[in-house]
């Protein structure tokens, strides 16, 4: 039973395990070396799989996007603006119109203007609804008062 070994160089040689130890010159470099023991493969133990191991990956959250605003040219040409860019000047890339950037012209910023406008006014209305209903109330209670002292003045 012959087995391969290399010699300090690399170069493949084959021995037999008794010759392990012994001095040898490799026949392809010349180089003097000892013979190393044969080296046993043991058979690999099969593969375990845990199957509650933990699955890799976890819990990816998706990365946050930069917040872009879309702030439209003088002539309407909406430009994604990072906030960085915010208060510069620029151009167009469409009509060349220099103008400024500006939170407050953005698309977003006057969506959310308008959001906030509905908001204030259902607030407004959701009040003026309530005062209504008072005003009702009162009403109510004064023709109900009303009648009683007319029915009271009666007898
Ligand atoms: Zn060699
Ligand atoms: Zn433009």
């Amino acid at each position: 039973m012959s087995f391969q070994f290399e010699c300090p160089n690399g170069h493949l040689l084959e021995g037999t395990p008794d010759q392990a130890g012994q001095q040898c010159h490799c026949p392809t470099c010349g180089m003097l070396f000892l013979i190393p023991e044969p080296v046993v493969e043991a058979p690999s133990p099969p593969g375990i799989v845990f199957p509650g191991a933990p699955a890799a990956g976890g819990n990816p959250l998706a990365p946050q996007g930069p917040e872009l605003l879309h702030i439209p040219c003088p002539n309407g040409h909406e430009l994604e603006t990072p906030p960085e860019m915010l208060d510069q000047d620029v151009l167009c890339p469409q009509c060349q119109a220099q103008f400024t950037l500006r939170r407050k012209n953005s698309v977003e910023f006057k969506r959310q203007q308008e959001e906030l406008e509905m908001i204030r006014m259902a607030k407004l209305s959701k009040a003026w609804l309530q005062g209504a209903i008072v005003a009702v109330v009162l009403i109510v209670i004064g023709l109900g008062a009303l009648i009683a002292i007319r029915i009271a003045s009666r007898n």
